[in-house]
Formats: C-alpha cells, structure tokens, sequence
C-alpha cells in the first residue's frame, strides 16, 4: 500500500513540474517573440525573421527570387 501512495505522490511531482514547466512555456514565446525582429517581405507580405530575409535598397524581401522580381517591378 505505500508502495502504491510512494507511486502516486511521484505522478502529483510530475504532473506538478509538467503543469508549471507549460506555464513558463508562453512567456518564454514572447520573449523570444521580442527579441526576433519579424519584417514582411515588400513582394509578397510574409512575415519573417530579418536575419532570414534579404535587404536592399531599404526594402526588406524573404528570398533572393523576390527581391529580383521586385526590383524588375518597382510598386
Ligand atoms: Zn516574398
């Protein structure tokens, strides 16, 4: 029988550190959300780190292809 309550009060350890490690899980996402700088490409609005994306001219494209396309097209 105490073997039993040994196993249940290690499952409520657990449960405990799984609940309280989710709960530090979104501030954690937000933290990180602010440190990324997010930056839409100016061809076709998808969001994405800057380090991720090319820059020219001032402008701020997600691949190589859109800032060709772009510069071939200008607004
Ligand atoms: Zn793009």
């Amino acid at each position: 029988m105490s073997r039993l309550l040994f196993l249940a009060a290690i499952i409520a350890i657990v449960y405990l550190l799984f609940k309280s490690y989710r709960r530090q899980l979104p501030k954690e996402d937000t933290l990180s959300g602010q440190v990324e700088d997010m930056v839409p490409c100016v061809h076709c609005g998808v969001h994405l780190p800057r380090r991720d994306g090319i820059q020219a001219n001032g402008k701020f494209y997600c691949s190589e292809e859109h800032r060709r396309i772009h510069a071939d097209k200008p607004e």
